[in-house]
């Protein structure tokens, strides 16, 4: 009997690793050398390179992207008693960030690529609203456009969750330059990811810069005086390491995402029953997830992981349905379109290191639970 074929994991970190071990033990040696281990040389390096990737004048490291969101908003003024539009269908941290800062988390369903719906803003638009927050769900940006039309019409602010989208643009333009400022997320399974928890701020803004450059460091400028409250969440040395010779490959392995996502198309193009994932027209995707949508997921997705496919529900709970937020006062029914991509959403294995072959596995798979 031959051996059962290796499992396939959602992202494959080890290869990732292995592009660039290297490098990082070349680059932790040096901080180990320099004893450099807070804010050191090499956090500046990732923040400039960053930076420039993104075309953004300030990029400012902190110690994970859930502190990245609480920032931008306590950095742009907002407060208690002040609303924040966030999807309904994204990861809980965009509202915790929200609720952390001070304001209330104000919902908005999504539209038929999973992201924020720009028809269903200004219905929760009211005296309270301060800010719009739409996150880029899955690697692609939201419809900017239409979304920084409302907040300009209204008068609001337009700030971005860019924690999935590292390297997408739309209509040219990168992830985080489009609002006052955005948060990003380095957790190792993102595009951009860390060998840890890791964030950072993006923004346009020299103001808002030296805001969140103090709110992570006990609200500081100069040491031992401190004019306000702040935190400690800078980013982590190592992790800078880490993260600068990942930033180097980021657009090969992005370009690499593409190609894989192209395929999966192709392979799942004749699999009845499957509803392969669109782009908004303007964008240029980066496939952080690859999201398929079927009927009776979990049974397929007990298929699927017990045939050794490492495939995930991003997300299974639409926000309105988690205890945390039920402060909120929703209920089930409230964010139709949310609800039913919840129960049908089934993310595939995805990374740049992703083969022809174990594609071809997992739509064979997929083609079985079905
Ligand atoms: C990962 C993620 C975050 C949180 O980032 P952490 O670094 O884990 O705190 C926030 N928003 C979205 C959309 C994410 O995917």
């Amino acid at each position: 009997m031959s051996a059962a074929p290796a499992a396939i994991p959602l992202v494959d970190l080890k290869a990732q690793h292995a592009e660039i071990a290297e490098e990082v033990a070349r680059g932790m040696a040096r901080v180990m050398d320099e004893t450099s281990f807070i804010l050191g040389p090499a956090v500046r390096a990732f923040e400039e390179a960053f930076a420039r990737f993104c075309q953004v004048p300030h990029c400012i490291g902190v110690g994970n992207g859930t502190d990245a969101l609480e920032f931008i908003v306590r950095a742009a003024g907002l407060g208690p008693g002040d609303e924040v539009l966030v999807p309904a269908n994204t990861f809980i941290a965009t509202a915790l960030g929200v609720l952390r800062a001070g304001p209330s988390p104000v919902l908005v369903d999504c539209d038929a690529w999973h992201l924020m719906d720009p028809e269903r803003i200004e219905a929760k638009i009211g005296p309270r609203t301060r800010a719009i927050l739409p996150v880029h769900l899955y690697g692609q940006l939201a419809d900017m456009e239409a979304i920084g039309a409302l907040a300009a019409a209204h008068g609001l602010l337009l700030l971005e969750d860019a924690a999935q989208c590292q390297g997408a643009r739309r209509h040219g333009r990168p992830a985080g330059t489009f609002g006052a400022a955005a948060a990003t997320s380095f957790y190792p399974g993102k595009n951009l990811g860390a060998y840890g928890d890791a964030g950072a701020v993006l923004t346009t803004s020299d103001d808002l810069a030296a805001r969140v450059r103090k709110l992570r460091n006990w609200g500081s400028e100069q040491k031992y005086h401190h004019p306000e409250i702040g935190f400690n969440s800078r980013l982590d040395t190592l992790q800078a390491v880490v993260l600068s010779a990942k930033l180097a490959r980021l657009d090969a392995w992005n370009e690499a995402r593409r190609r894989a996502a192209a395929r999966y198309d192709e392979l799942l193009a004749d699999v009845p029953g499957v509803e392969t994932p669109g782009t908004l027209p303007g964008n240029e995707h980066v496939w952080h997830l690859y999201v398929v949508r079927v009927p009776r997921r979990d049974a397929v997705l007990e298929r699927l992981q017990a045939a050794g496919i490492g495939a995930g529900i991003h997300y299974p709970v639409p926000l309105h349905l988690h205890g945390a937020l039920s402060h909120l006062g929703h209920r089930r029914g409230d964010f139709p379109v949310a609800e039913k991509a919840a129960a049908e959403i089934l993310s595939l294995p995805m990374d740049p290191h992703l083969t022809e072959d174990r594609q071809a596995r997992v739509v064979d798979a997929l083609r079985r639970a079905l």
